[in-house]
């Protein structure tokens, strides 16, 4: 195990969901590391998302486009950046649908861009070793395609197949990373997770939506049947797992990150209703409120990652189980009502 110590990283789309998240789990643990956060505060990103922070003094917003490349390479040079940990992304199925060209922008010529930037910054002007520099991107295991129910899981050698706008623009993406690695030995390092849940997830997303309808006593819509199987994951842990990447992986590397928690989607509308109905009663059972609606268009059947990699490599394993982690997220949810639209 090799071992790299970041101290100024760059964190892109650091208001989104899991970025925030990750700021948050960064400066709890890593006493060593500021953060320059840089976030174009699209709808999807809030600053209300990073209300709080812990040990705020090592955090510092920018708002700007991660496809302005005069912006990044000014961040770069100015903060002395060692470490960029890219999460900006348009990141929603349904909206790449309705809207593909915002995915290609930002998901394959904001990669682009911050790649080329690095690449200039670390190899080109300053002459940076291997050890001394690390651009991890974050995936999705979207870009492997869909599986079906007796399919084994994604593995890190299985081959991208993506479906829709947004898992082709992240697999896009994803070829961008290990090219510039292969071609001009940028020392990188990637992640494929599984479908994140937890604090401060937006609106438009499964979970949160489920959730709010029944804590607003509202119908849950849920997609054809509801037989959709998704693995989930707690937020925290992706984060976890992003940081032990970082500091302990061989660079070039790629990991699946996943929950080992395979839901079919009703069952999991279902086990939230039986949780809320116990942690915050409302005034009938939340599964009567359950509607199915008209699927998406090319809905990907089933995803599940096997996380062997990361855990027998890097020693990793997440800390929640999806009853833990969902209790923390209703608790969220319960308590902070006003946030996130
Ligand atoms: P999100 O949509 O909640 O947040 C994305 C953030 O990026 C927002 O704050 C937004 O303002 C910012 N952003 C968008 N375009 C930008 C641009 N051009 N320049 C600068 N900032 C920009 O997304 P998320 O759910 O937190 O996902 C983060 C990353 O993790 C994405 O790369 C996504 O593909 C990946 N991922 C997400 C999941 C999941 O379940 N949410 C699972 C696996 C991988």
């Amino acid at each position: 195990m090799s071992h790299f110590q970041p101290k100024s990283m760059l964190v892109t789309g650091g208001a989104g969901f899991i970025g925030s998240n990750f700021i948050r789990h960064v400066l709890q643990h890593e006493p060593d590391i500021s953060i320059i956060n840089l976030d174009k505060l699209t709808y999807a990103g809030s600053l209300d998302n990073l209300h709080n922070l812990p040990n705020a003094d090592r955090h510092h917003f920018v708002q700007g486009d991660i496809c302005d490349a005069s912006l990044v390479q000014t961040l770069l040079a100015q903060y002395n950046i060692d470490t960029i940990v890219h999460f900006a992304a348009e990141s929603h199925v349904d909206r790449s649908i309705h809207s593909p060209q915002s995915f290609i922008e930002t998901n394959v010529l904001g990669t682009f861009t911050l790649l080329e930037a690095a690449r200039q910054h670390w190899l080109v002007q300053n002459k940076r070793s291997q050890n001394e520099c690390r651009f991890h991107h974050i995936s999705t295991d979207e870009v492997y395609g869909s599986l079906q129910p007796e399919d084994p899981a994604f593995t890190e050698t299985t081959s991208y197949q993506p479906r829709s706008p947004y898992s082709a623009s992240k697999a896009g993406s994803d070829h961008l990373v290990y090219a510039y690695h292969h071609t001009y030995g940028l020392p990188i390092t990637l992640s494929n997770c599984s479908n994140n849940y937890g604090p401060y997830q937006h609106s438009e997303k499964f979970i949160p939506t489920v959730i709010r309808a029944c804590l607003a006593c509202e119908t849950i819509p849920v997609y054809g049947k509801g037989n959709n199987i998704r693995d989930w994951l707690y937020v925290d842990d992706h984060c976890s797992a992003v940081m032990a990447i970082l500091k302990n992986s061989e660079v070039g590397e790629t990991y699946n990150i996943g929950g080992n928690n395979e839901w079919e989607n009703l069952a999991l509308v279902h086990y939230i209703c039986d949780l809320i109905d116990e942690q915050a009663p409302q005034s009938k059972p939340c599964s009567s409120l359950i509607s199915f609606v008209t699927d998406r268009p090319g809905h990907d059947f089933r995803y599940a990652i096997n996380d062997a990699k990361l855990r027998d490599t890097l020693n990793w394993q997440p800390s929640e189980c999806l009853k833990s982690g969902l209790k923390k997220t209703i608790q969220y949810h319960l308590h902070e009502p006003s946030i996130k639209l």
